[in-house]
């Protein structure tokens, strides 16, 4: 099969011929029918991130189950399955206490001394998050897809396997905002705009939008934010605490920067909650101002949404058919595996939503 692969950081992917193994008795094969081009795999390709290499990239995907193992109950041929990076193995602490997000078992990975999922005409390959969606199949744990309906297009439902159930998972799950809070999102990025879809669908009250492009704040005013800070009109804290009238109950930081996740915890009301969802780079501090902790401020990692993927993706499939989820104005460009390299350079200039790459 065709698939993209990183050979070497801070290079371009190439498109290669890789070899995928049969399903084992807990896996299942999926055909790819679309993947989304995450900012997670900027990080991997710039190196921000370490990954055994050679790997075959890509984790936010959608697809048809062409093949199960013998023990696989949940999916069959023929399902359409969104995939998540959250493999869980159902049974250590973090599953069997309600927080199979969290879970790092390696049980839903094949055992080194069995042959690997993928492999490269010569060579190794490595899969990537037990996923590998820049690839016209990928071979997964059963517990790293979940079926949905059928009449959802499968590109949209792609965007729920990472952006979307980050976003919105971040709001319901990790925050738990409730219905009149107020909600800050810093970055309107493919999980900034998740995140404010999200705090309408949970009815916060005011939902402020934070980013420097105007574009992006007018599509994040479609995804329900009801007010909108440019920073380059001042200080970002110091206008949602305007907003506001003294700082925000939740706040989201949705890029992955030292400067911004200070923000988000600088523009919370006493009690108040900064989530950070985005990736910051291996080894950078952030700062707090200890007096703050007085106020009760909290600051809090949000790894995937919290998800409990196998409920919260049909859920979140219902929502968009019922025309609360918006995904439609989410994906700014379709473009084929050939063009993956385009859709990581137009995510590093940070115009755009989203590409997704449709596999024919
Ligand atoms: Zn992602
Ligand atoms: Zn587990």
């Amino acid at each position: 099969m065709k698939a993209a692969v990183l050979r070497e950081v801070k290079k371009p992917l190439s498109i290669e011929e890789v070899e995928i193994s049969k399903p084992g008795p807990h896996e299942v094969l999926i055909r790819t029918v679309a993947a989304g081009v995450c900012h997670s795999d900027l990080h991997f390709v710039e190196g921000h991130y370490p990954h055994p290499l050679p790997a075959v990239l890509g984790h936010e995907s959608a697809g048809v189950v062409e093949q199960v193992g013998s023990e696989v109950r949940t999916v069959k041929p023929g399902d359409h399955v969104i995939t998540c990076l959250s493999a869980f193995c159902g049974h250590c602490e973090h599953c069997v206490t309600g927080f199979m997000s969290r879970c790092i078992s390696p049980d839903t990975r094949r055992l080194k001394s069995d042959k690997p999922r993928l492999a490269a005409t010569s060579g190794s390959m490595n899969q990537y998050l037990n996923l590998s969606s820049f690839a016209e199949q990928m071979l997964v744990h059963e517990h790293a897809c979940v079926r949905i309906r059928k009449d959802i297009p499968l590109d949209r439902a792609a965007l729920i396997g990472c952006s979307v159930m980050t976003g919105v998972g971040a709001v319901m799950h990790t925050s738990k905002v409730r219905p009149g809070e107020t909600v800050a999102v810093i970055g309107c990025g493919g999980v900034g705009l998740a995140c404010i879809n999200g705090a309408a669908i949970a009815g916060a009250g005011r939902i402020i939008a934070v980013d420097m492009q105007g574009s992006k704040l007018n599509l994040a005013k479609e995804f329900g934010a009801t007010d909108v800070v440019n920073p380059k009109d001042g200080d970002p804290v110091k206008q949602v605490i305007e907003l506001t009238s003294g700082g925000v109950h939740h706040s989201f930081e949705a890029i992955g920067l030292k400067q911004t996740a200070e923000q988000s915890f600088r523009m919370l009301g006493r009690g108040g909650t900064a989530n950070i969802i985005g990736m910051i780079p291996v080894g950078v501090n952030i700062e707090l101002h200890g007096a703050d902790f007085l106020g009760e401020k909290k600051i809090q990692g949000s790894l995937m949404g919290s998800n409990r993927f196998p409920v919260d993706m049909p859920r979140l499939v219902d929502f968009y058919m019922s025309g609360k989820l918006k995904l439609d104005q989410m994906i700014s460009r379709r473009i084929r595996l050939e063009d993956i390299n385009e859709g990581l350079e137009e995510l590093k200039r940070g115009e755009l939503a989203r590409s997704v790459i449709m596999f024919n």
